[in-house]
């Protein structure tokens, strides 16, 4: 069975190296040259724990090739996976699908013979009915399929995900397509991962209902963490109470600054518009967007009250830059409102973040890079955890209360115990955990 992967970024690449593990021959294919130049000598364009060994593993087997050229890369293929960006389009809300039928458009160019086609980008119900429309205008007579298979991997633990997934869905009619689906996914469910076939919009649909059910999650318990604080409650102990209950489940019940990354924002965004074209508004979606936006842009407020009402002439030292750990994306970061309104308030901002600061500062400017965790604190008026890296879990806290001006730390992600810090002599202040403060 041969591959080919249509966008090489965190999906692409992760699949594809994954694909290429279990024995399928793959070619990841994208059209941004410099980041296949950096494949083929063996540099990783993103940073994915244990991503750069899989890479060089199944390269040198002879299984995972790269090229820029998607016309070589489509001709032989049996499976060709579109993995391309769908962000938000400027203006409405709405994904943006111009990758994704940019692709299709050239796919239909190059294949040759009985070809699926496989949407693994998340798109709005109905994108694989408009794929096939876009092939078959061009190419009446091939044999193809157009299939969805979303992916659910996240970053920071993509390649676990991607092989031990909690299920697979695949939506097609298709039964050819249905039975390479099939053999291309064999190599997982002899580890019983459950693979759920459907109809391509269901399967579209699955992915949006994933992403906001999480996303409401989340910000759920950030507002029952704002709560807790007013009444004098702990909002771990909320959550373990809450979350050992089987309907409830334990994850994803972690407050903090409010979710970001490349997907929530952007899925939940595009759900939203998708139910008010079809007049059946999700208002327990769109109430998750605008809460999520506000507490981002109110994560600044808690820092400048936290450091007594002003930072004007303060330096503040950020530990995180990332929307979460264990990668380097940025996209619609909790850092990205944070850092410019501190700047705003007259701060000095000094920030590390072990994997993102070269995407960081594409994307803000105005601040200081730092090389480690003391290096930003030292002299600093305040510590701020922004992304629970394990580097910043367990900080020598003696350490910390040297290096910093004034012993004010507020962390973000309840990495630390109130308590403790209390003891050590921290004005600490956290999400939601009122009672022990
Ligand atoms: P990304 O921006 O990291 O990568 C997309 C890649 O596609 C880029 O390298 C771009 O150069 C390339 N590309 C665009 N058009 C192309 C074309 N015509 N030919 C060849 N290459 C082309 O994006 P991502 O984070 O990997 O996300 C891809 C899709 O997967 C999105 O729809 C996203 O919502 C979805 N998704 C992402 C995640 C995640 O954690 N990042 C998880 C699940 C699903």
């Amino acid at each position: 069975m041969h591959v080919a992967m249509i966008g090489t970024g965190y999906v692409g690449l992760v699949s594809g190296a994954c694909f290429s593990e279990f024995g399928t021959d793959v070619i990841c294919v994208d059209k941004d040259a410099s980041k296949i130049e950096r494949l083929e000598q063996g540099i990783m364009p993103i940073y994915e724990p244990g991503l750069d060994l899989l890479v060089e593993n199944n390269v040198k087997a002879g299984r995972l090739h790269f090229t820029t050229d998607l016309k070589k890369g489509v001709k032989d293929a049996d499976v060709v996976f579109i993995a391309v960006g769908t962000p938000t389009r400027r203006g409405d809300g709405h994904a943006d699908l111009s990758y994704v039928y940019a692709a299709a458009e050239e796919i239909a160019e190059a294949m040759d013979g009985f070809t699926v086609i496989v949407t693994k980008s998340t798109v709005p119900v109905g994108t694989g009915r408009e794929v096939e429309r876009i092939i078959r205008a061009k190419r009446p007579d091939a044999e193809f399929a157009v299939v969805s298979n979303p992916e659910f991997l996240r970053e920071g633990s993509a390649i676990g995900d991607f092989m031990r997934p909690d299920r697979v869905v695949i939506g097609t009619s298709n039964e050819r397509a249905r039975a390479v689906m099939s053999d291309l996914y064999r190599p997982l469910y002899l580890i019983e991962t459950p693979i759920v076939f459907t109809t391509r919009e269901t399967s579209e649909m699955i992915k949006y209902a994933a992403n906001t059910f999480l996303a409401a999650k989340i910000t759920f318990i950030n507002e029952i963490a704002d709560l807790c604080e007013k009444v004098g409650a702990d909002v771990h102990d909320v959550a373990r109470g809450i979350g050992l209950d089987g309907r409830i489940g334990k994850k994803f019940l972690h407050p903090g600054p409010g979710y970001g990354g490349s997907c929530f924002p952007k899925d939940t965004l595009a759900l939203v518009r998708t139910a008010q074209e079809h007049n059946s508004p999700l208002r327990i979606i769109e109430t998750v967007v605008s809460v999520n936006d506000r507490r981002k842009k109110a994560m600044a407020d808690r820092i400048i009250a936290a450091c007594g009402g002003s930072v004007e002439g303060k330096t503040i030292g950020i530990l995180g830059l990332a929307f979460k750990p264990n990668t380097d994306d940025m996209r619609d970061s909790p850092s990205l409102d944070v850092v410019p309104a501190l700047l705003a308030a007259g701060a000095t901002v000094r920030a590390y973040d072990p994997e993102a600061m070269e995407e960081a500062a594409k994307l803000l400017d105005g601040l200081t890079f730092c090389e480690s965790a003391f290096e930003t604190i030292e002299g600093a008026d305040a510590m701020v955890i922004l992304t629970e890296w394990n580097e910043f879990r367990g900080l020598n806290l003696k350490r910390v209360k040297a290096a910093l001006k004034s012993p004010v730390v507020v962390d973000l992600r309840n990495v630390y115990e109130p308590r403790e810090m209390k003891e050590n002599g921290f004005e600490y202040s956290c999400i939601g955990r009122g009672a022990i403060g």
